[in-house]
């Protein structure tokens, strides 16, 4: 049989995952039902967090958690360049503007020193300063989370790649060090429901805005109305909320998919440990992503960076080479700032790390479903069209 399509990334569904989906559709329950409730209860434990108010994205994810923590018109946000466009956005769907931060140019992270940076050229109130975990890596959370609170902002960690990585021994999202934590799962996540999110936060008050946020602001538990009624139909609006829930049918999936995690996990560090191996002899014209200090990272993604230049070929030469061999690559990420309604916002920015981290990037497939042998026949056709 031809082998089929290698794409960088795709969702791993089996019988288990099949079977709980099709139990909430004989059920009562396809939306604000018990698959929804059990999932956060879930989710909570697996990343040692206090709370997990789940959504319809990771989008809508971050854009719940800042609202949640007061993000609002004349704040600002502090972002890195590099990253998916939605953490900045949701600054933007608060009214708040978006700062970019530039990243290590090895690590494609927001660092201390680059948060500084932005801090000091922010003008107006920085309320939320937004890491994001770029491939599942993280930087010095403490370190970052200090710099946040002497500014008086709130660290939000937008981890929608990380779910299963550890930082000085503390999943990411259990929020040892911020406020909260964002997490999506789209299906070339390590997790996937389709579409879906959650937010995590230590914070009881927090998760209760949470979760009236994501369903139009309205206040479903008694104890926290403002009338007592004593009427079996009261409930109350006290925000301005969004439709942004998770369904049962996704969360059944999530729920079925955050059981095999540990599975998940295991096998991105297999196949992430085979590309280390063979990419060492490759060194410098094809390397890894940096790797940074106490982190365990569960690489979502597989970038390496490329010196182009030098193999004399370019970026798109070279998806192009690898497309014909059957292997899908893909460019995380154009810098947001480079982005045209970011530009016509703030202007041209100036961030070399951001810029030289783009000109390298390249990722590589990185799925639970590849094959022992994948990484090396990708690292061979990646070689061959770099003529090495
Ligand atoms: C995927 C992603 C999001 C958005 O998640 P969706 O579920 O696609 O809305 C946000 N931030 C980062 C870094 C992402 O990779």
């Amino acid at each position: 049989m031809p082998r089929s399509f290698l794409p960088y990334g795709r969702q791993a569904i089996d019988d288990s995952d099949i079977d709980a989906v099709v139990d909430v559709l004989r059920g009562d329950w396809l939306t604000t039902g018990p698959a929804v409730d059990a999932f956060d209860t879930a989710f909570a434990a697996a990343v040692g967090a206090e709370h997990a108010v789940s959504c319809s994205n990771g989008t809508t994810a971050l854009h719940l958690a800042l609202a949640a923590l007061g993000v609002g018109e004349g704040d600002s946000c502090i972002v890195p360049a590099i990253t998916f466009m939605a953490t900045a956005n949701a600054a933007r769907y608060c009214g708040a503007e978006a700062v970019f931060a530039d990243v290590d140019a090895e690590t494609g992270l927001m660092t201390p020193d680059t948060l500084a940076e932005a801090l000091e050229r922010a003008d107006g109130p920085v309320r939320a300063v937004l890491p994001v975990h770029l491939a599942g890596q993280c930087e010095d959370l403490e370190g970052m989370a200090r710099q946040a609170t002497s500014a008086g902002a709130v660290l939000v960690e937008d981890a929608c790649h990380a779910v299963g990585t550890v930082f000085r021994g503390a999943p990411v999202g259990s929020c040892a060090w911020s406020a909260a934590a964002t997490f999506s799962f789209h299906p070339v996540k390590t997790i996937a429901a389709g579409e879906g999110g959650a937010v995590t936060t230590d914070d009881a008050e927090v998760a209760a805005r949470l979760r009236r946020l994501r369903s139009h602001g309205i206040e479903r538990d008694p104890s926290r109305h403002r009338r007592r009624a004593g009427e079996p139909w009261w409930h109350e609006m006290q925000a301005l909320g969004w439709n942004y829930r998770l369904s049962d049918i996704q969360a059944a999936l999530a729920l079925s998919q955050l059981k095999r995690l540990p599975e998940f996990v295991a096998r991105r560090r297999t196949l992430a440990q085979a590309y280390d191996r063979v990419f060492v002899d490759m060194a410098p014209l094809v390397q890894p992503l940096a790797r940074t200090p106490d982190c365990e990272p569960c690489l979502h993604l597989y970038p390496v960076r490329i010196d182009f230049e030098r193999a004399g070929i370019s970026r798109a030469g070279v998806m192009t080479a690898l497309r014909e061999r059957g292997i899908g690559t893909q460019v995380h990420y154009i810098p947001v700032p480079d982005q045209p309604y970011y530009r016509d916002r703030y202007g041209a920015a100036c961030l070399p790390g951001a810029g030289h981290y783009y000109a390298r990037t390249l990722s590589l497939p990185l799925f639970v479903g590849m094959d022992d042998e994948d990484p090396l026949r990708v690292a061979a056709a990646l070689g061959e069209a770099l003529g090495l």
